[in-house]
């Protein structure tokens, strides 16, 4: 343990976040990391608990709570205290294939659970996490880990979103041949197309593929598993398949006025933005553009968020996001204790973003839409909406009714829907004839494999969407169990 009163001395501190109103002006990551100093405070605030909660990864009510990877928390947090990051890296890695990604982006369901959470703010877990990793890159610790032996036995992962990278990574590690399908131009998943440049780089993204690239894994972009190669020619090629496909179909709106011109998927509007930045910094102009425009965002979650501050960037007029919810609470409502994930009011860079510009949060809470409204050339041109009100019945089920008189009428130009997603696509899980369980590819976990041998799967193709963390915990224990399948015993973690 760092310093024993190290959490009644020291308060928390928040990573420094770039001005919200000029990071509007580009695509870069909006939050800075800790200098040394703040970090050897933050680690000195851990209490090194005889039960950690903040590491036991479990779901309480259907919510993360603590680390999934169970990153050795406490430990690593003691080593930043005391300066030695290159012992706190290589505890990090033990765990985690990626810190570089959860460092950032991971909401950090460890922070939920941590024991100093109890009475004031936690720890900041994630924070230290990137430090670690991005001091790891700066410093040339991280550097490729070539494999001496080769098994000779090869592995295909379907799929380059954080469950199949983690895959790919251990299987290559325990010296088998991994070639990872990808059907999009970029790997990476979410993390490349999905995720916006200003939560996470690309660059970041790219530079951990190089390195699993030199690690001697072999990626094959633009190939879609199911029609540029089919599941019995890749079956016939390897030792074993990781189905590793996401869970991206997208859930539609069944509503008046969805065919007009206007209305976007959500994952559209956020894949195109980002390739066209990639491509060209926009010169391309292959993407919908919301400047000067009326957006609204249906749906309430953080690909809607993701969606409001793109649309920041891109100089729209306004921008609104609907959520069928009520708003949080500001503190911990009785039914959800700590450890659980606490459902809480929080300020998202989005909408903080969006504060700064136009004055407002941007979410309107309890309110539907009930039709949309085109203009004689089939252009979107307002949206009709009602608010709602929340209830439960007898069975604890949501109820929401609406509220006569609430009508309302918003001028609008481009709609995204943000609704959700339906699961995995199910052309691919098919053709290997893998069973399927409300759409998610059935694959018990913990062991990972399906009805079909040598067939396993791992990531919101088995889970539905979720989190990176998730992704790579399941993908870690995909290879552990393919690894076992392979060689008859493994003692990978
Ligand atoms: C907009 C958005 C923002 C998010 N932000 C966060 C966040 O901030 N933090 C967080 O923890 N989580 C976030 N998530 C969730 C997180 O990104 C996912 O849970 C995670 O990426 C799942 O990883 P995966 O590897 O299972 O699948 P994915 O990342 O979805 O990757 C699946 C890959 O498989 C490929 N594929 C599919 N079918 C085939 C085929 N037949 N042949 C070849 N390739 C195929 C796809 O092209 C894709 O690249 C976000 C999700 C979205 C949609
Ligand atoms: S991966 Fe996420 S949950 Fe685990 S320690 Fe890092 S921020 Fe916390």
């Amino acid at each position: 343990m760092g310093k024993a009163t190290g959490f009644m001395e020291y308060v928390r501190e928040e990573e420094k976040k770039r001005d919200p109103l000029s990071r509007l002006d580009d695509w870069k990551e909006y939050s800075f990391p800790f200098s040394n100093e703040t970090l050897a405070r933050q680690g000195a605030r851990c209490m090194d608990c005889g039960t950690p909660f903040c590491h036991m990864g479990m779901e309480i009510n259907g919510l993360t709570s603590g680390c999934p990877i169970h990153n050795l928390i406490p430990e690593w947090n003691d080593l930043v205290y005391r300066g030695k990051w290159k012992e706190a890296l290589d505890r990090l890695l033990k765990t985690n294939n990626f810190p570089e990604f959860t460092g950032r982006v991971c909401p950090a369901p460890c922070e939920g659970s941590c024991t100093v959470a109890i009475s004031d703010p936690a720890v900041a877990i994630k924070g230290i996490e990137r430090a670690i990793i991005d001091k790891g890159f700066d410093e040339g610790w991280v550097q490729p880990r070539i494999p001496e032996k080769r098994t000779g036995k090869k592995v295909a992962i379907v799929g380059s979103g954080p469950a199949g990278l983690a895959c790919a990574d251990q299987l290559n590690q325990a010296g088998h041949s991994v070639t990872v399908y990808e059907r999009a131009d970029r790997i990476g998943g979410l993390l490349m197309y999905g995720i916006p440049n200003m939560k996470l780089e690309k660059e970041i993204v790219e530079r951990r593929v190089r390195l699993l690239e030199e690690e001697g894994i072999t990626f094959i972009t633009n190939t879609e598993v199911g029609k540029d190669i089919t599941a019995d020619e890749l079956r016939s090629q390897y030792d074993a398949v990781v189905l590793c496909t996401g869970a991206q179909k997208q859930r539609d709106l069944v509503i008046e006025g969805r065919e007009l011109n206007g209305v976007h998927f959500a994952m559209d509007y956020l894949t195109e933005t980002t390739k066209s930045l990639l491509n060209s910094n926009f010169a391309d102009k292959k993407f919908i553009d919301a400047k000067d425009k009326h957006v609204i965002v249906i749906g309430g979650g953080d690909t809607g968020a993701d969606c409001v501050a793109t649309a920041l960037r891109q100089k729209c007029k306004s921008v609104v996001q609907f959520g069928k919810h009520p708003a949080l609470p500001k503190e911990r409502a009785e039914g959800n204790p700590w450890p659980q994930a606490p459902l809480v009011f929080t300020l998202d860079y989005a909408y903080e973003e969006a504060k700064s510009k136009f004055g407002q949060d941007p979410r309107q809470f309890c309110i539907q839409t009930k039709k949309i409204v085109g203009d004689e050339n089939g252009n979107v041109k307002e949206l009709h909406t009602i608010q709602m009100e929340k209830s439960f019945d007898e069975n604890g089920n949501a109820v929401f009714k609406e509220i006569p008189g609430t009508e309302k009428v918003w001028p609008c130009d481009l709609v995204f829907i943000a609704i959700g997603f339906e699961g995995p696509e199910q052309p691919v899980l098919k053709q290997f004839g893998v069973e399927t369980v409300n759409r998610k590819v059935n694959a018990p976990y913990g062991k990972f494999t399906t009805n079909v041998e040598g067939v396993f799967a791992a990531g919101d193709a088995r889970r539905g969407q979720s989190l990176i963390v998730w992704a790579i915990h399941e993908g870690r224990g995909a290879a552990r169990e393919v690894d076992r399948f392979l060689m008859g015993a493994t003692n990978l973690p």
